[in-house]
């Protein structure tokens, strides 16, 4: 007989060990399973500078590394595994992990967070890990006085862009309007910085190069407006056009918006199925915040410990 859990939460970002953290002192013996990404999205970015309670700043690793290890003081049990299979249609819920154990649970808390989207062309797959990336953070260092470019018009890749000037010699953002999306500050920090150029009305045809030692050799660019092509050399290509929630797992059963994030009631962090909670950056187009991830993760252990206590009364 398998082991009944009271919580058992999915994805270990902000959102997730902080619904540990509620969780645990609240005497659930929550279990997450950290999945693809131990931490989340933060373990890729560098300073972080906004979340309340570091005025110098801290790392993403280093704050999620503290996060967890709150969690852990309190009992939470973490598991360096990923979810592949979910059956909500029962009760106890049934989960499956990576090596085909089986789990059942009282609750859930979902917060597998989003991940980074790409543009689709085959040449950009081919050439994934050989000089395209969607994580100047994780791998801005290897292009040290080379050519980069970044494809994108919003506040994470202006972000990624201003970054990446550490290390390239010129980075080129290439965007498909006449206009950036980012914050009025962002932009004009992007506009001003001797070592980014900008194309505008431009879209990616393909990424030049070859897996292997070559790598990425250029980029072929079209004007919207005039059809003119033209090609860029460059040796880093860093997508950053948005993220998709990653909720394949749970698509047939809970209720998702036209993007793919999980619809929460109002105000709550409760799903269309009663005991599954959603928090964190899966139900959560809007802000993607490490400190609005943490409080909708609180709210998610304080949901499920406040249903569950409703269901044994
Ligand atoms: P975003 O705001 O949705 O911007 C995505 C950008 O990529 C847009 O400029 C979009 O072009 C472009 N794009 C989308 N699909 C494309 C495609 N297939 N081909 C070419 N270009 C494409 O996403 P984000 O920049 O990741 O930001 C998401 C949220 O997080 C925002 O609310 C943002 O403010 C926030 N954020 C904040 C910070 C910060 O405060 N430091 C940092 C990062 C993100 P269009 O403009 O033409 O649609």
């Amino acid at each position: 007989m398998k082991k009944q859990h009271k919580m058992i939460i999915i994805g270990s970002g902000p959102a997730g060990l902080t619904a540990a953290i509620y969780g645990a002192r609240a005497g659930l013996d929550p279990v997450i399973f950290e999945g693809p990404e131990p931490g989340g999205q933060l373990t890729t970015t560098t300073d972080i500078e906004n979340f309340p309670g570091f005025p110098e700043g801290i790392s993403g690793p280093e704050l999620m590394e503290k996060i967890r290890e709150q969690a852990k003081r309190f009992g939470a049990e973490s598991v360096m595994r990923m979810i592949t299979g979910v059956d909500l249609c029962h009760y106890p819920f049934r989960i499956l992990d990576d090596e085909e154990n089986a789990y059942l649970a009282e609750s859930i808390v979902i917060s597998t967070g989003a991940s980074a989207k790409y543009l689709g062309l085959e040449s950009e797959q081919k050439l994934k890990g050989f000089g395209v990336s969607a994580c100047a953070t994780c791998d801005g260092f290897f292009y040290k006085d080379k050519d980069i470019v970044v494809v994108g018009g919003g506040d994470s890749a202006l972000e990624e862009a201003l970054y990446l000037t550490h290390f390239g010699k010129t980075v080129t953002i290439i965007h498909r309007r006449d206009a950036f999306r980012a914050s009025a500050f962002m932009s004009e920090k992007a506009k001003k910085h001797e070592k980014i150029r900008i194309k505008w009305d431009s879209v990616v045809e393909e990424v030049l190069g070859e897996p292997g030692p070559t790598g990425v050799t250029g980029v072929r660019i079209r004007n919207v407006k005039t059809a003119k092509t033209e090609t860029l050399p460059c040796s880093g290509f860093f997508v950053a056009i948005g993220h998709h929630p990653n909720t394949e797992l749970f698509k047939e059963n809970l209720h998702l918006d036209d993007k793919g994030y999980i619809i929460t009631k109002s105000g709550t962090t409760r799903t269309n199925i009663e005991g599954v909670f959603a928090c964190g950056d899966v139900q959560d187009p809007d802000y993607r915040q490490a400190v609005t991830a943490a409080g909708t993760g609180c709210m998610a252990a304080m949901d499920a410990e406040r249903w569950l206590g409703e269901k044994e009364s």
